[in-house]
């Protein structure tokens, strides 16, 4: 059996790259979830001169670019892109999600400075996991999405809340942002974070107790990941497996400025057609909507086998409403919770189960000349 691999507790950033399989990753994080024009053309060509040209976007929607050879030099171009923070202690706090749905005038961009701005000047030592959700639209999109504490909107009146909590607190638009300040002070003080790890949804189910003027019901959000489709705020197009190259990203870079999104899509703010161009998703019942897949071999130094080949192949055999998880290891970087296929590389084969996450797939196996050979073993439950 292999060894288990390895879990770091914290995200690269730009400052702070992470070493892979396929040379450094430097992930770099948006002001507000959004990319000028040339902010995104700026990244392409990064990609393209420092590193090996692949550009992932995050579940935390931020972008990666893998390869990096030179970090100095990336660092000196990401400052004169506005792409960089003072410090690592301030990249690191920066941790926010912002909907990419939200409209001019609706505030939300100015709530994003704020409380960037807020957690840049303060001395919050956050886990390095720990993050802010930030959405002013009627229906919550962002709560499946990785964060601790959540922003949300409520009418006229704001809503904070607690990941994992049933109960929020009220704000207005003028406190909203202290007192999200304050609930990471709260989970500090009371004991939330060890070791530079911890998560409030852990926090709370150890046996927390939030402050006392969390008393509001939380609105319900059932919504998953969106799909490709033209929004009122723009063009919603897909990256198959989340990553794309830097060509693609400068050619999306000419047509609109980019909002990052945590669901492997980026959205083409106020394009109102479909772009026609390889390299992207635009149809909603694509197949490779219905796979997800790490880095596995060669990019990810932890991965047992190429993984993303296997997956793009198997997705026509995905049935619709379904979702197959191909994992180059039992971390399950790339879907960490339940899929209803997974596939866990162990070497030569791939143990596959099914409801189960990457962890605790069962040890029933087969190589992908099996699954090649026949896409109905995927259904085949023992
Ligand atoms: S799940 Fe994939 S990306 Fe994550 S550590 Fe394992 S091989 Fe690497």
């Amino acid at each position: 059996m292999s060894a288990a691999p390895l879990v770091k507790g914290w995200c690269p950033g730009a400052l702070r790259p992470m070493p892979s399989g396929d040379g450094l990753v430097v992930r770099v994080r948006a002001h507000g979830g959004r990319l000028t024009q040339a902010q995104a053309r700026g990244l392409a060509d990064l990609a393209a001169r420092h590193g090996n040209g692949l550009i992932d976007l995050s579940a935390r929607a931020n972008l990666q670019l893998r390869g990096i050879r030179d970090h100095a030099a990336v660092l000196t171009e990401l400052a004169t892109l506005g792409l960089i923070d003072s410090d690592q202690a301030i990249e690191a706090r920066r941790n926010l999600l912002v909907s990419p749905f939200w409209r001019q005038g609706d505030g939300t961009q100015d709530l994003a400075c704020e409380l960037e701005q807020a957690l840049a000047t303060s001395d919050l030592a956050l886990p390095g996991k720990f993050g802010f959700a930030l959405e002013c639209g009627e229906t919550p999109v962002l709560r499946h999405a990785s964060a601790d504490i959540r922003i949300e909107k409520a009418g006229e009146t704001y809503l904070l809340l607690a990941d994992g909590a049933r109960l929020a607190a009220p704000a207005t638009r003028d406190s909203v942002v202290p007192e999200a300040i304050h609930l990471a002070r709260w989970f500090l003080e009371t004991g939330g974070a060890q070791d530079g790890r911890g998560r409030m949804r852990e926090h709370l189910a150890r046996g927390a107790t939030l402050p006392p003027h969390f008393t509001l019901p939380a609105i319900c959000a059932t919504e998953t990941a969106p799909g490709p489709a033209i929004t009122p705020a723009g063009a919603l197009v897909a990256l198959p497996f989340g990553q794309t190259d830097s060509h693609t990203l400068a050619t999306l870079a000419d047509l609109a400025p980019l909002r990052l999104t945590p669901w492997r899509m980026l959205l083409l703010e106020g394009l109102g057609t479909m772009p026609d161009l390889p390299g992207i998703i635009t149809a909603p019942t694509d197949p490779l909507l219905r796979v997800t897949a790490c880095s596995g071999a060669p990019g990810c130094a932890q991965a047992l086998a190429p993984v993303r080949d296997l997956a793009r192949q198997l997705a026509p055999s995905v049935p619709e409403g379904a979702m197959l998880h191909v994992s180059g290891c039992a971390k399950g970087c790339a879907h960490p919770a339940a899929a209803d296929i997974t596939l866990v590389a162990r070497g030569q084969d791939f143990a596959l189960g099914y409801g189960c996450t990457a962890k605790d797939t069962p040890d029933n196996a087969f190589t992908p000349a099996q699954l090649l050979a026949d896409p109905t073993l995927l259904m085949t439950r023992n």
